[in-house]
């Protein structure tokens, strides 16, 4: 019986080559029709036999091209028109903007068996690629994505090049940055003095001997620079930390390829499908065989990646080891993407600068991802997947800007049911960074040409994205909302878990800013669209010394102990934490019981930074996190038991666990029953709220031990629970969470 399908698709379906895809898969099924680009995406109509029908329609999403991403399908079943053949018709709305950008996606399969073959025309020029590969969104200036709006508009192309750009049958037709080595960029190696000392190959061969040799070289990459060293010369990675200042925050390590990883490393089946994956993350997996001992300091893991642009594999065929790949900034700064700036800025930290001439149009870090729970969960979304869309599960009234937090910011622009989310743009805490976000938000807002009519930002008043919103929306003469941090995470887990009715919302964090004026992050809400209860949460705490807790969690320490034992605590903490000098500690007691410069907490981030100081793991942390995910590596799965806990009125008290934690003697013992007690809590508290779906947000969820065992535990009870996969749990993801709460807004206009 013949049918006929019309399939319109959304999504990232423009210039990754979907036509002559459809095209190809269409007249293999000897199915009849035509294929066309609208405004929308893409527009397929088929007609033939039903069952012919139904394997085009599977096969359509199985084999897409690489680079497709299909948001929304629709699919119309139509009385045969008596097509008699298929055709790729010409789109009729051409220049019309496509609204999806896509991103930076790693040098394909057959690229690269071009950059290696000697017979290539291709080989070894780093800068290949091809519609199903290469850098996107780090060069486009404007829409459409044509060549002459790319930063590809300085090169010309050669004949060879410009006959493939026009071969509809070439992998490279429609290609925007196609190039060849006679028409398209190349590399040149520079002194930190700023002296040219090669171009072309042998830029990147004297580049290899410097990091043979030891030293630290800048590489301009696609989405900005990297500083590279030998990752197994613990005299060159130690200098590089020296040079950055950076203490112990592990270091990110590109290895040559799979085969590599694993003589250093154990990654798993599905942390080997990500570290192989287009996007190529930075995948945390576990170390086997020792790198630098610096790399990673006191960790079992370390952040593993494969090169994702020619010019990586070139670089790292030609060395026997991995390379340390760290961002390249100043401390505090965003990532450095201009030639200039790298010369004058990294000659700080590098050795040689390796440049190119291939403008890198907006900053875009790399990307992490870590296994948590059994699931691939982003840590920092940026390369590879910004500025892919997230779909939400609601329309939104109108258009909707989101600001996001103030650490590991992202931004997120909202309309209809579509949240355009930024890259990674980083902690906002000076004007540097300040600048470093508006000049994205005002680049990604052209892009789209995206007139907000309601901003959405943090409920705390001392966020640099809250004051820029303030005057940005007064400015503009729109309407300003202030939302709950941790509300604001569970919205976004809802979000992209495509929930739209009651949760329980487990948001465990650093610390947020309370409706009450305290500094929350041990919350169990209870949330919907409309708003939320504050159902739960963790018996309340003085952060002794504000700021300066969240760094010394000594000091988090410090501050149970009083709570629970008062001036006896002295005893306790001269025989466990061992850090304080006898005034110190009277001075601290004073702070702690007038409440002066102590503001009350209820985060379970700032309770691992304890139970890490009580346990003598880490007392100082020189990087946010250290403490948990020091404490991560300590869990044994085999402890099923708990600590005791107590529940009252709303009030989790973590005094009789701090009390039975005090009793114990082995460490990893300890680690794991305050994990399990947490997942405990967790467990309680949906059995009282008796409420299915429970989400779980916050940094505090990156910690793979805690959301496995809560999973567990909730799910063999028949709660559903729902992790992150789109968007990181940790502040990163606060901008997609803010876009929804416009939704009790919708009489504004
Ligand atoms: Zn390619
Ligand atoms: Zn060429
Ligand atoms: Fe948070």
């Amino acid at each position: 019986m013949e049918k006929r399908f019309r399939i319109s698709l959304q999504g990232a379906v423009q210039g990754v080559g979907f036509r002559p895809f459809v095209y190809n898969l269409a007249t293999e099924l000897s199915l009849r029709g035509f294929v066309i680009n609208d405004s929308h995406g893409v527009l397929i109509e088929v007609e033939g036999p039903e069952q012919k029908l139904v394997e085009f329609l599977i096969r359509l999403n199985r084999e897409k091209p690489p680079l497709a991403h299909i948001f929304s399908q629709e699919v119309e079943e139509l009385s045969p028109k008596g097509y008699e053949d298929f055709t790729i018709r010409e789109s009729d709305s051409k220049g019309e903007k496509e609204v999806f950008i896509l991103p930076d996606v790693a040098t394909c399969d057959e690229c690269l068996r071009e950059l290696f073959d000697p017979k290539d025309r291709r080989f070894l020029y780093p800068f290949i690629n091809c519609t199903n590969c290469g850098p996107r969104f780090t060069i486009i200036e404007k829409l459409p994505y044509d060549r002459p709006n790319t930063t590809m508009k300085l090169f010309k192309m050669c004949p060879l090049c410009q006959e493939e750009y026009e071969d509809p049958k070439n992998r490279r037709f429609h290609a925007q940055p196609n190039a060849c080595p006679q028409c398209g960029p190349h590399v040149s190696l520079f002194s930190r003095e700023g002296k040219l000392l090669a171009e072309r190959e042998k830029a990147i061969k004297k580049t290899a001997e410097a990091l043979k040799e030891g030293k630290i070289v800048a590489v301009k990459g696609i989405g900005g620079f990297h500083l590279m060293c030998n990752a197994t010369d613990e005299e060159a990675v130690q200098k590089l930390r020296e040079r950055k200042k950076r203490q112990e925050k592990p270091f990110a390590v590109m290895f040559k390829n799979l085969e590599q990883v694993l003589e250093y490393g154990e990654p798993t089946d599905l942390e080997k499908a990500l570290l192989l994956s287009p996007e190529r993350p930075i995948v945390l997996i576990n170390k086997e065989k020792e790198l630098a001992p610096s790399v990673s300091p006191g960790l079992k893991k370390v952040g593993a990646f494969l090169p994702y642009s020619p010019l990586h594999h070139i670089l790292l065929s030609e060395l026997p080891f991995p390379v340390v790949a760290t961002s390249g900034n100043l401390s505090d700064e965003p990532i450095v993407k201009d030639n200039e700036e790298a010369l004058e800025k990294l000659s700080e930290f590098a050795d040689y600068i390796l440049l190119h001439n291939r403008e890198i149009k907006r900053r875009c870090d790399d990307s992490v991802v870590k296994v948590i729970g059994k699931t691939p969960t982003p840590i920092r979304r940026s390369r590879g997947y910004a500025p892919l869309p997230v779909k939400l599960p609601v329309e939104l009234p109108f258009k909707v800007l989101a600001v996001g937090g103030m650490l590991k910011n992202t931004f997120a622009l909202g309309q209809g049911n579509v949240a355009f989310l930024s890259q990674h743009i980083g902690d906002i805490d000076n004007l540097t960074t300040l600048s470093a976000f508006e000049e994205a938000l005002f680049d990604l807002m052209n892009l789209y040409d995206f007139q907000p009519q309601l901003v959405v930002c943090d409920l705390h008043p001392r966020y640099e994205t809250t004051r820029w919103s303030e005057k940005f929306s007064r400015e503009r003469g729109i309407k300003l909302l202030k939302v709950q941090h941790h509300y604001a995470h569970i919205l976004s887990c809802m979000a992209e878990n495509d929930l739209t009715s009651q949760v329980l919302g487990i948001a465990w964090d650093g610390t947020g800013y309370g409706e009450d004026g305290t500094l929350w992050g041990g919350e169990f809400l209870l949330c919907d669209l409309q708003g939320y209860k504050r159902a739960y949460h963790f018996r309340p705490f003085p952060l002794i010394g504000g700021e300066k807790a969240v760094k010394e969690p000594r000091r988090v320490a410090l501050s149970l102990l009083f709570e629970v034992f008062k001036k006896d605590a002295f005893g306790v903490i001269e025989e466990r934490i061992k850090e304080f000098s006898e005034t110190q500690l009277r001075t601290l007691y004073k702070a702690w019981e007038s409440r002066i410069n102590a503001p009350l907490s209820s985060s379970v981030g700032r309770l691992f930074d304890a139970v890490a100081s009580l346990l003598g793991i880490k007392h100082k942390l020189s990087y946010e996190g250290q403490g948990a995910m020091m404490l991560e590596d300590l869990y044994d799965p085999s402890v099923k038991d708990h600590y005791p806990f107590l529940m009252h009125e709303g009030i989790i008290d973590w005094e009789p666990t701090l009390l039975a934690l005090l009793e114990e003697r082995d460490k990893a013992l300890a680690v794991s029953r305050f994990i399990n007690t947490l997942a405990r809590i967790a467990l309680q508290v949906a059995r009282e709220v008796g409420v299915s779906k429970v989400c779980l947000s916050g940094g505090v969820m990156q910690n793979d031990p805690l959301v496995s065992k809560i999973k567990e535990l909730l799910t063999e009870e028949g709660f559903e629970v729902f992790t992150h996969r789109k968007v990181p749990p940790n502040d990163g993801g606060l901008s997609l969470g803010q876009l929804l709460c416009s939704l009790k807004e919708r009489d504004l206009y």
